[in-house]
């Protein structure tokens, strides 16, 4: 019997290059195939490692990550976990926007594999990169039959997609699953879990039929954020144009100025989706804020825009 682990190339920096050997930050994201990243890497198992196939599905640099790029990945996802011939599968992509793709692919895909998520901060071409110990990581985790469903492993720690946060622009060490912490650590091949292993979500059927359609057209949701001096004339702007739905980044325990929630109020009732987060990076909103304006579930900001966008896909826009 075939078995096989598939590695996806999206680009970032893990395939990044610079001109000057050693430059950590002057480099262009996305510029190696993935399959340059699996030639000469050791990966544990000896022969009785699973087959590594490479496939390229974008070579991006993850700022740019757009609907269109979330469509064709979740596609090649859920055609290789149909084939019964391959055990789990790594997806290399940048770290800017690493939370939100895991996130998106947790929501919408039944995954009984394993479904690893990897990146560097430093390039391929660094003096001492850190992309192919993440990859060799990805590699044993996606053998590990524990490790069911949308995971991320980098520096060694294994991260929930709810919980995970790039919390460092620079920091090989870059992410953390804030109260949470890591489900575990993987070392020299092998999964240490500290959490039991997170449930995998059910239903994701209606909501990958969504994505399926939608040629990547997506709902369009945008974030603003409170703090001193906000007003509601972004707010305004943003329903004037037609926005679908609007995500606050709260201040404290989701809490808004005075100005932003009138002008969030009147979208609500507009007809626009508003959800309410905090910019707080640890903690979740407790209890119902006064404004009364819905709450984002205990996510991000940014992860509570996708949650609305993959909502809205659902719902026919307002006539
Ligand atoms: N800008 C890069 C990206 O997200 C950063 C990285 O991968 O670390 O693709």
């Amino acid at each position: 019997m075939d078995d096989r682990i598939v590695v996806l190339g999206t680009g970032g920096t893990i395939a990044g290059g610079s001109a000057l050997a050693g430059d950590n930050v002057g480099y262009r994201a996305g510029e190696r195939t993935v399959q340059s990243l699996l030639d000469g890497l050791v990966v544990a198992g000896g022969p009785q490692a699973p087959a590594l196939v490479a496939e390229e599905v974008a070579q991006i640099d993850s700022k740019d990550a757009d609907a269109a790029f979330w469509s064709r990945l979740h596609a090649r996802c859920l055609a290789h976990l149909q084939d019964e011939r391959v055990r789990g599968i790594v997806v290399t992509h940048g770290t800017d926007t690493l939370e939100e793709t895991a996130w998106l692919l947790s929501q919408t895909l039944a995954c009984d594999k394993p479904l690893v998520l990897t990146c560097a901060m430093r390039p391929a071409t660094a003096v001492s990169p850190d992309g192919p110990q993440n990859l060799r990581d990805a590699i044993a985790l996606a053998s590990d039959a524990r490790a069911l469903g949308v995971s991320v492993v980098c520096a060694g720690a294994v991260h929930a997609p709810r919980h995970l946060q790039k919390m460092s622009p620079y920091r090989v060490d870059a992410f953390a699953s804030g109260d949470a912490g890591p489900i575990g650590w993987v070392e020299e091949g092998r999964l240490r879990l500290v959490h039991p292993w997170p449930g995998l979500r059910s239903d994701p059927g209606s909501l990958a039929q969504a994505l399926a359609a939608d040629n990547g057209a997506w709902p369009w949701v945008e974030i603003v954020l409170s703090g001193a001096g906000a007003n509601g004339r972004q707010v305004e702007a943003l329903v004037a144009a037609g926005v679908r739905g609007i995500v606050v980044a709260g201040t404290g325990n989701g809490t808004l100025h005075h100005a932003l929630e009138t002008a969030l109020l009147r979208a609500q009732r507009a007809g626009v989706q508003v959800r309410v987060s905090t910019r707080c990076p640890l903690g979740v909103v407790v209890g119902m804020p006064a404004h009364g304006l819905p709450l984002a579930d205990g996510l991000s900001p940014v992860k509570a825009r996708i949650s609305l966008m993959l909502e809205l896909m659902q719902t026919a826009p307002a006539p």
